[in-house]
């Protein structure tokens, strides 16, 4: 920009100063080159020193060789000491007539007031990948080029609103000289992480499928990534999914093609955003962490393991209002006469008696529970299925559980035991949680001779309290009788 500035001024095909150079006369192209003799680049950063700037004040005397104008630019101009600064303001409180300065920083609010107050100051935005992709289409038309829509697109997002970075980018790719150009490329050649893989990765996540998690992230250490790369695509990406979910797929804050919006839409359905922020902080501590320790690869693989067992993340103000809940409470006591176990099946719908498909059931109960991950098997385990009546299914939790049944309400996993049971029946499954009525004297009276550090031993080892715990990155200190 400073170069076309530049040959605005000085152009000599016109009588003045012109907004449409002609990028051919001598000056035109002697500053294209940066090596016009009127037109002088320096980089701040090198020649910053009180000296490098009384110089340029002795030669900015002289007239112009040949153009109109004498012109400075100065470059990384913040990286200037104070006392070039100030010499700077001699000049640039009189500048002769025949003298222009063009600053071109990244940090304004480190050049000193005094300057900035003698200067016309133009802000450049950073372009949006939408329209870096659509110029990186048209070089790659012209050029006859073949690519995939979706490398044009990440590679946008990499340049990170520079065009140059993406044109040069995309100048790599092209040297390869592979063709067509796809995704694929920018893991092999510029070592960035291949986007499915992440995708697989977050969903394992998801899924709290721990042993796949590993091996996605396994596969993305395999190829050639840092495990602060794996951190960074994995928070890019979360947060993606952050914005899918709290503004909607088409949302234009996200950056994605057709089929990758469809795909995060998806992902976006394992998580609430409560359990993203929570990852996204997680991540970012990781990054930190690993910054200062030799032992990168465990400690990203224990963030991934934590971020995929962590419950899908629970949200602290939704477990605190849900520890509680009136309408649960209304179903207790509206469903607890209705629990004989098992009761008869009504009789002859075409179908095997209900009565034993609820045996059925029973008898498979831990195989079952077995394909819903471990989180979930988990929280189910305190649950046993006692009835099965107009495929609606009932699960009853010991009367003590009353988290673990409404961890099984939140997060999808309802859906999640719905499917699998559905699957596993060959007929839609409906799923109700109930919880054990206390028996008629209330809750079995604490055993007294039982040691109150044993007690506090099975509160802690409770699956739902480890839950919680692991969710909230949290101790227990204190265990007090309610
Ligand atoms: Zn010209």
């Amino acid at each position: 920009m400073a170069r076309i500035l530049a040959k605005s001024l000085n152009c000599l095909k016109a009588d003045g100063p012109t907004a449409e150079p002609c990028c051919k006369c001598d000056a035109c192209a002697g500053i294209n080159t940066g090596e016009d003799i009127d037109v002088i680049e320096i980089d701040g950063a090198s020649n910053n020193s009180v000296e490098d700037v009384r110089e340029l004040r002795e030669n900015a005397i002289y007239r112009p060789a040949r153009s109109r104008f004498k012109i400075y630019i100065i470059d990384e101009v913040h990286m200037l000491s104070v006392s070039a600064f100030n010499a700077l303001l001699k000049i640039l409180e009189e500048p002769p007539s025949h003298v222009k300065f063009i600053f071109a920083t990244t940090e304004p609010q480190k050049v000193l007031a005094t300057i900035q107050s003698r200067c016309q100051r133009f802000d450049f935005r950073n372009i949006s990948p939408a329209f870096i992709s659509k110029q990186l289409k048209s070089v790659l038309d012209q050029e006859k080029i073949k690519f995939e829509e979706d490398l044009v697109l990440t590679l946008a997002k990499l340049a990170n609103g520079s065009m140059r970075d993406a044109l040069s980018l995309l100048d790599r790719l092209i040297s390869t000289g592979v063709q067509p150009l796809t995704a694929n490329l920018l893991e092999e050649y510029l070592g960035c992480p291949n986007s499915e893989k992440v995708c697989g990765l977050v969903a394992a996540i998801g899924d709290s499928n721990a042993s796949d998690a590993l091996a996605a992230a396994g596969e993305l250490t395999s190829a050639g990534l840092t495990e602060v790369q794996i951190a960074d695509a994995l928070v890019d990406y979360m947060r993606d999914l952050m914005v899918v979910k709290a503004a909607g797929a088409k949302s234009e804050l996200v950056i994605l093609t057709e089929q990758q919006r469809k795909r995060a839409e998806q992902l976006a359905e394992k998580f609430d955003i409560a359990g993203l922020v929570y990852s996204i902080t997680t991540l970012e501590k990781l990054r930190w962490s690993m910054k200062n320790s030799e032992s990168a690869r465990p400690l990203l693989e224990a963030t991934i393991l934590r971020l995929a067992m962590s419950e899908h993340f629970i949200n602290v103000d939704s477990l605190l209002g849900q520890s509680n809940p009136p309408q649960d409470k209304k179903k207790v006591t509206t469903e607890h006469h209705t629990a004989p176990p098992a009761p008869p099946a009504p009789p002859g719908q075409g179908r095997l008696p209900l009565i034993s498909e609820i045996e059925s059931i029973k008898s498979h109960w831990q195989d079952i529970i077995k394909t819903l991950g471990p989180g979930t098997a988990g929280l189910l385990s305190s649950a046993e299925p006692v009835r099965l009546e107009n495929n609606t299914l009932t699960l009853e939790f010991a009367a003590s559980s009353a988290v673990q049944k409404q961890m099984c309400q939140s997060n999808g996993r309802l859906e999640q035991i719905k499917s699998a049971l559905t699957q596993k029946l060959g007929v839609p499954i409906t799923i109700e949680l109930r919880l054990a009525a206390a028996t008629a004297n209330g809750p079995p009276a604490p055993d007294k001779t039982k040691m109150k550090s044993q007690r506090q031993n099975e509160i802690i080892n409770d699956p739902a309290v480890k839950t919680v715990l692991m969710g909230l990155d949290a101790t227990v200190t204190n265990i007090e009788d309610a």
